[in-house]
Formats: structure tokens, C-alpha cells, sequence
């Protein structure tokens, strides 16, 4: 057992951001206090903007598009300036359930929307913003539509009437304190989840992530902070037009994303603070310094947006590099291994009986019957296009098979893929699926997503800290049994692709599996990290017992450590037995030799 600590510079780098944050908030502080108002509405406006974009970023982060955000911002702004005038509801309790409103808004949208795919989610996102605009402009009885919504009383703050300065301030608490937050979100259990679902909802869902309803919290969490961010629009300017919440601002916030970046919280208040620089500067420079009039400022602007966008893809953030692990997961407080209890049923058998699968045309199974027995490690070697991974994701649940059954100890195979895990499965994938802005460790953990607890909002403030203790010692654990601990704290990006495939089986070791399905692990490995892998599988086999289903091409790793194996060729069991029985049958010579000689 390995029980290795962090190296001393991790802490000192943690130290290093926190000192930045702080000497950022003085410089803040200092300017909010002694710009010119002009400048400092300048700050609020960024402010602003900056919140929208924090959540928005973290929702585009999820492989997710929204065109329509500009109108929770005019909703969240439009609510507290009603409930305040008109109702005359204090201040304090407007925001919140301005924002409240808006959740519960985002939630039927999201609803409605979140689960359509490529085009179709920003072209409805895109609808609904259109929608809710028109709202604004239809709705002159209430929003006094196009010719806008005048004399909104001041914020106040527990009788204190707050002027620009004190807005704008209070707007950098709130960017201040949702970047802590954010930051601790996207590297807790459901912010790597949450990255995983952007190009890898298959492991995602392996893991047992409910993807749709990670993609909700996240657009919610997203929406809230558009509405509040709206709530101090509506206070700072004291007027709202409808068209501050048009389409083109959906637009604008996009643009302050993706100029960011998405990679890093971070990336949302750069993306804000320069595209509002930028925007005023040109202003600036062409009415006041060369004196041309009209729209050319804004095509200046379009260059250079796509002059930037060009250069730096990932946003500023390929500029100034921020590390995503800051911050190492904090060590386990008791000494040695946690202990948690073993969450998974113990598994004897799984059986495949008579799996069909039919792909349109293409029958990839032929009524295959596998057995994978606990205690045993199983072979399952074949031509390319076999059926070997479509019979894995039939395994797990990623397909359905089109007739024929999977069992567990006689119990059906759950029908949702996300299920699987708790019947005590893990798997590895034949093209590795990892999440390529976390580091090693990170990407390990997400094997234990069904053993933790923690969500969104205890992330968020900070209350998973013992619960990822246990799962970064756990992972360490399962790092060090393929015999990649000293790598845990590097980009997962950092590692040649047989090593990451060896991450994958720690990944799949993490959820504490008592049936282990690898597919092609040892593709690209050296001959000594095959021999570790062959002993690794061994002792899992020897020691805690488990069944391993083991896809291979590698015939001398595959006869040095399965026990039984099953022959595929053309979706159908050509043969079965023990090492020596496959190794002298004439069909299985045949069929290798046709296939690849
Ligand atoms: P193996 O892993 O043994 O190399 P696969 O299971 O990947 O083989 O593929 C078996 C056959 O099924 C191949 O002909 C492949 O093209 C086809 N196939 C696999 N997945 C799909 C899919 N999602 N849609 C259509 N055809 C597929
Ligand atoms: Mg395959």
C-alpha cells in the first residue's frame, strides 16, 4: 500500500493563487474607490458581465450551446425592477427571488431543450431567447416595452442606498465569491463528470452519471447567475430597454467566452474585461480621437475579435496558462487507506445467452453465448470486426442487444448503461476515454462518481473537502497498482497513449469492481509493462477474486495470463476452451490466418 503525499510545491502553488486573488481584490478595491464614476461604471458593466459569463462558460464546458442566455440576464433584471417599483419589495429579498424565478424558468426550458443534440440545441436556444425578448417588448403593461422601464429605486443594502461605486463593488463580491466557487466546482466530483460529458458521454454514463441531469444542474446554475447578474443591472442603471437583453447581447456573451476560454473560470472574467476594453476603445478611438462617426468602430472590433479567436482557439487562456490543478486534492486526514465501506454486491457470474445485435443491415452478433465467471480471468479474441467491443457495449448496456440476454447472477442487465457500475461492472474503452483538461489523478477519481456524495452546491462551498480526500487517496491507490502514481499530478495529455490506457483500468480499479471488461489494454504497451499488467490482472484475479473479461490482439499476453477463452470471427463463437484447446484448433488457426495473413 502506498501512501504518498503531495510534493511540497503543490501547496506552495495553492498559496501563490490565493495571494494573486487577494492582492487582485486590493488593486479592485483601490481603483473602485478612486477611478473617475465613468471608469468605475466601466468596472460594474465588466462586473456584470463577468457573472453571466462564468456560468455560461461552465455550460458550454458541458459540450453544451446556449444563444438565449442575454434573456435570463433581462428576466432577472426585469423581475427586480418590477418586484422593487412597483411592489416595493426590499432590495434583499428581490434578488433572491428574481433569481429564483429564474431557475424554475431555466428548469422548463431546459426541460424542453437540454436534450436535443448537434444543431438543433443552440438553433432552440436560440428560439427561446427570440421568444422571451419579444416578451420584453410585448409586454408594454408591465415592462413598458420598447420605450423602456423607468425610475428604479436604488439597491439598498440595509438602508444603505448604494451609488455606482457601491454597485460596482458589491458586482465584484459576487464575481469575487462565484469564482471561488466555480473554481472549487470545476475541479469537484460533478465538475469532472460535467467535463467528461462534453466528448465523452459513453464513460461518463459508465460511471454512473445521469448526463441529462448534470447537463440541468449545470444550465440552472447558470441561469441563476445570469438572473443576479441581471437583478444588479437593473439597480445600476436604474432604466431597462428591452434591446440591453436582444439576441446580439446572447451573442456578446458568447463571444467573451469563447474569447476567454472555457478551460478555467478565469477565462469568463478576462473574456469580459477585454471585450468591454475593446469595445471602448474602439469607441474611443474612432469618435473622439479620429473623429469618424458611424459604424466603423465596430467592424474594427469584428477584425480584431477575429484576428483573436484565430490566434488563441482556447481564448486568453492559451495566453496566460493557467494550471487547472492549482490545488492537489486534499490528503486523507487519518493515516493510511480510508476505509469505506464495499458499496458493490459481490458478482459470481455474468452471462451473455444468445446476445443478437443487429447495426441496420449488419449483423455485428450471431447469437453469442459468453461466460464470464468470478475468480477467472476470460479471453475474448477475434479478427478486427468480430463483434468484440460491440459485445462489451452490449455487456454494459451501451447497446441494447437486439434479442438475447445479459445476466447478473441470473438478475437482468440494468437498461440504462449508467446502472451498470452499481452491479459491480467497470470497464475500459478500446479508444481511450479520458478527460483531457484533468490531470491523471482527476481522471482516475471519476471511477469512484457513484461512491461520492457531494454535488454542485457543496462543491461549491467548499464542504466535499473530506470526500475528496478519500477519493484522491483511493485513486493514488489504484494509480499505484498499474504502476503510475509518480504521474498522478501530471496533464493527463502528458502521457503517451499506452499509459493512459493503463489510467483507464486504475479508472475502472477506482470503482472497486468485482468484474473488470478491458478492452485491447495492453495495445502500444512495452514488454515490461505488459509483464505488469499480465501481474496485475493475476493478482485481481488471485487476490480479490474478480472475473476479467479481456479483449486482446497481443495472442502472447493473451496465453500468458486468461484462463478460458472465446473465439469471435464474424459476429459468431467460433470456438471456446481452455489456452491449449484454442491454440491447437483448426478453426481458430484458420480463421486468424485468413483474417490476417
Ligand atoms: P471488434 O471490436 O471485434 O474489432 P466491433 O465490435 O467493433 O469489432 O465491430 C463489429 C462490426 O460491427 C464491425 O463490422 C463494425 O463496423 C460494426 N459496428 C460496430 N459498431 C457499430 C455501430 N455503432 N454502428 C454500425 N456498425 C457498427
Ligand atoms: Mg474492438
Amino acid at each position: 500500500m502506498n501512501t504518498k503525499r503531495l510534493p511540497e510545491r503543490k501547496a506552495a502553488r495553492s498559496y501563490r493563487e490565493s495571494w494573486i486573488l487577494a492582492g487582485l481584490a486590493l488593486i479592485g478595491l483601490i481603483l473602485i474607490l478612486r477611478l473617475p464614476t465613468y471608469y468605475v461604471g466601466l468596472l460594474a458593466i465588466v462586473g456584470i458581465n463577468a457573472l453571466v459569463c462564468m456560468g455560461l462558460s461552465f455550460v458550454l464546458g458541458t459540450g453544451q450551446v446556449s444563444l438565449g442566455h442575454a434573456a435570463f440576464v433581462g428576466m432577472g433584471a426585469y423581475a427586480c425592477a418590477i418586484l422593487s417599483r412597483d411592489f416595493g419589495v426590499p432590495t434583499l429579498l428581490a434578488i433572491p427571488v428574481s433569481v429564483l424565478l429564474c431557475m424554475a424558468v431555466a428548469y422548463v426550458l431546459g426541460r424542453v431543450t437540454l436534450r436535443l443534440k448537434g444543431h438543433s440545441l443552440p438553433l432552440a436556444t436560440l428560439a427561446w431567447g427570440v421568444a422571451i425578448y419579444v416578451c420584453f417588448v410585448a409586454a408594454i403593461d408591465i415592462t413598458g416595452g420598447a420605450s423602456g422601464f423607468a425610475n428604479i429605486p436604488a439597491l439598498n443594502l440595509f438602508g444603505l442606498a448604494l451609488d455606482t461605486r457601491g454597485i460596482t463593488l458589491l458586482a465584484w463580491l459576487c464575481v469575487g465569491l462565484s469564482y471561488i466557487a466555480y473554481r472549487r466546482i470545476y475541479r469537484g466530483r460533478v465538475g469532472r463528470i460535467a467535463k467528461a460529458i462534453r466528448a465523452q458521454s459513453t464513460m461518463a454514463n459508465a460511471f454512473g452519471a445521469d448526463v441529462a441531469a448534470v447537463k440541468m444542474k449545470v444550465f440552472i446554475l447558470s441561469a441563476a447567475l445570469a438572473a443576479l447578474a441581471g437583478c444588479l443591472f437593473a439597480y445600476y442603471m436604474r432604466f431597462l430597454s428591452p434591446t440591453s437583453f436582444a439576441i446580439g447581447a446572447s451573442f456578446n456573451y458568447l463571444i467573451m467566452v469563447v474569447l476567454g476560454g472555457v478551460a478555467h473560470p478565469v477565462g469568463a472574467v478576462l473574456g469580459a474585461a477585454v471585450f468591454v476594453a475593446m469595445e471602448f476603445g474602439a469607441q474611443y478611438l474612432f469618435a473622439t480621437v479620429l473623429g469618424v462617426p458611424g459604424q466603423m468602430e465596430t467592424m474594427l472590433f469584428g477584425a480584431l475579435l477575429i484576428l483573436m479567436l484565430l490566434r488563441w482557439p482556447g481564448g486568453l487562456l492559451t495566453w496566460i496558462k493557467p494550471r487547472e490543478d492549482v490545488f492537489a486534492p486534499p490528503a486523507a486526514t487519518a493515516a493510511g487507506m480510508p476505509q469505506v465501506a464495499d458499496a458493490r454486491p459481490a458478482v459470481k457470474r455474468v452471462e451473455v445467452d444468445q446476445v443478437t445485435k443487429r447495426f441496420g443491415g449488419l449483423q455485428a452478433l450471431k447469437g453469442v453465448s459468453v461466460s464470464v465467471p468470478t475468480g477467472r480471468i476470460t479471453g475474448l479474441i477475434g479478427p478486427n470486426g468480430a463483434g468484440k467491443s460491440t459485445l462489451f457495449n452490449a455487456v454494459t448496456a451501451v447497446v441494447p442487444a437486439t434479442t438475447g440476454e445479459v445476466r447478473i447472477d441470473g438478475a437482468p442487465l440494468p437498461r440504462h448503461a449508467r446502472d451498470v457500475i452499481r452491479t459491480g461492472m467497470a470497464r475500459t474503452f478500446q479508444h481511450v476515454q479520458l478527460v483531457p483538461e484533468l490531470t491523471v489523478l482527476r481522471n482516475v477519481m471519476i471511477g469512484g462518481y457513484i461512491d461520492g456524495r457531494a454535488g454542485l452546491l457543496s462543491s461549491a462551498l467548499g464542504l466535499d473537502r473530506a470526500e475528496e480526500a478519500i477519493m484522491a487517496e483511493r485513486a493514488r491507490v489504484a494509480l499505484d497498482q498499474v504502476g503510475l502514481l509518480d504521474t498522478a499530478d501530471r496533464p493527463i495529455r502528458s502521457l503517451p497513449l499506452a499509459s493512459q490506457r493503463l489510467v483507464e483500468v486504475a479508472r475502472a480499479l477506482m470503482s472497486r469492481p468485482h468484474v473488470m471488461l478491458l478492452d485491447e489494454p495492453a495495445a502500444g504497451l512495452r514488454a515490461g509493462e505488459k509483464a505488469q499488467l499480465v501481474a496485475l490482472l493475476k493478482s485481481l484475479r488471485d487476490e480479490r477474486g474478480m472475473a476479467i473479461l479481456l479483449v486482446e490482439h497481443d495472442m502472447e499476453l493473451v496465453m500468458n495470463c486468461v484462463d478460458h477463452i472465446f473465439v469471435l470471427n464474424h459476429g459468431e463463437l467460433l470456438a471456446e476452451g481452455d489456452r491449449s484447446q484454442i491454440q491447437t484448433n483448426p478453426a481458430v488457426m484458420s480463421a486468424y490466418l485468413g483474417a490476417e495473413g
